[in-house]
């Protein structure tokens, strides 16, 4: 007769410090230890990015989840087997030097569906940590946690996403033990035809500043992130530049499935009509005044957005204008995109009559040439402008690919609605 199994959903966050380990590699060492466990079976793996103003964040705040399926009675030894390996993982970290955001890990184990909840407030916004380890507590969840527990939220919110349909993949290559701290080998010419070979891996690199960008910059363990749209076309990219004479050899490598390019941290498009000059601060930041559904509102371009920054500088009062950002916790719209949907006369004159332009003689007045003394009625000539030396897709500025941020959609893959 066959057995019947059970569908578990494990969740990792916080397992890192800013000079150690990396919770994806926390996570693969899991998986490896989960493995030993005799018909455990990993249906899937899940990386998920959250809200990027979160208080509490860790690099790239990425959490970790699992599907898994174990037989019924495996259940005491899945835990167990988590439980040996957590106690590991904290003795590790007690060991690590003092920094201003020590890890604070947690791990959950799941045996029924999570609220979904749970990750849009991740996603979107500040979640409490006491709201949620009380949401968590009372679920009949398993829960292992630091202290410090900030781990709950990132965990907690990697096991209830629900991938939709097109969600994007991302293999991760991790480093061997003694190669972690020294320089990345993976040639930018390899980088380069990968993207060329395999089209359905995406944001391997930067075509405005020419460089390869899968690879972190951190002392951390990954070598790098190969992102695409499906997991054949990521493990065959990696196992053809592994084959590279030269370029570096993962340690090990896993596929998962992400929230990356989704937009799920923006909630749509807004539109709105400019009400001040824009402003330069310094380091080249700009901001701008709008009107939008009678709330008056501060759009940020920092300097790093690129084109949505300099399309933001050329705006004047009048201009009708559409935008993606995520408000910061100032109040302000971090902008992501921004689109000009019509502009406001721009370079405004009085026709010319003889040569010369026409002049007003005071209100309710006729317009009134100097020279052959002709009267017309008043009216304004104006350029009909449009923002120039700008890189857009169909009107829509954002971000040089490296940097965008791993949740927000390249508009190559979509134009906002
Ligand atoms: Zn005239």
């Amino acid at each position: 007769m066959k057995k019947s199994n059970l569908t578990v959903r494990i969740g990792l966050d916080d397992t890192d410090h800013p000079d150690f380990g990396c919770t994806t590699y926390s996570f693969e060492e899991l998986m490896g230890r989960l493995n030993e466990i005799k018909e455990l079976k990993i249906i899937e793996r899940r990386l998920v990015r959250l809200w990027p103003y979160a208080s509490r964040r860790t690099r790239g705040n990425g959490a970790l989840s699992a599907v898994v399926e174990i037989p019924l009675d495996s259940k005491s030894n899945l835990l167990a087997c988590c439980k040996s390996w957590f106690d590991d993982l904290l003795s590790e970290i007690a060991s690590y030097p003092d920094a201003e955001n020590n890890p604070s890990p947690a791990l959950l184990v799941s045996f029924d569906a999570t609220p979904s909840d749970w990750y849009w407030e991740a996603v979107r916004g500040e979640v409490s940590l006491d709201d949620r380890i009380k949401e968590v507590t009372d679920s009949k969840i398993f829960v292992l946690s630091h202290e410090d527990q900030w781990g709950v939220i990132g965990a907690s919110a990697a096991i209830s996403w629900m991938p939709p349909g097109n969600h994007s993949w991302e293999l991760i290559g991790w480093r061997a033990d003694e190669k972690i701290g020294t320089e990345r080998t993976i040639s930018k010419k390899s980088i380069d035809e990968m993207s060329r070979l395999f089209p359905d891996t995406f944001m391997n690199r930067d075509p405005t500043s020419d460089k390869g960008i899968i690879s972190p910059r951190t002392p951390c363990p990954v070598l790098y992130g190969i992102r695409g749209a499906n997991k054949s076309a990521v493990e065959s990219a990696n196992s053809w530049i592994q084959g590279v004479e030269g370029n570096e050899r993962c340690f090990k490598w896993s596929s998962h499935i992400t929230n990356q390019l989704s937009d799920d941290h923006l909630e749509g498009t807004s539109s709105g009509t400019v009400i001040s000059k824009p402003e330069v601060m310094k380091g080249a930041h700009a901001t701008v005044k709008v009107i939008s559904d009678q709330e008056g509102l501060n759009l940020v371009a920092f300097n790093e957005g690129g084109n949505v920054n300099k399309l933001l500088r050329q705006l004047m009062p009048g201009d009708r204008i559409s935008w993606m950002g995520l408000r910061s916790p100032d109040g302000s719209i971090h902008l992501e995109r921004l689109k000009l949907d019509s502009a406001s006369p721009r370079n405004l004159s009085r026709p010319e009559c003889c040569g010369i332009s026409m002049r007003s003689k005071g209100r309710g007045q006729d317009l009134y040439c100097d020279k052959c003394r002709r009267k017309a009625e008043k009216s304004w000539i104006f350029d009909q402008w449009s923002p120039v030396g700008l890189d857009l897709v169909e009107g829509w500025s954002q971000p040089t690919p490296s940097n965008r941020r791993h949740l927000s959609m390249p508009l190559e893959h979509g134009i906002p609605m």
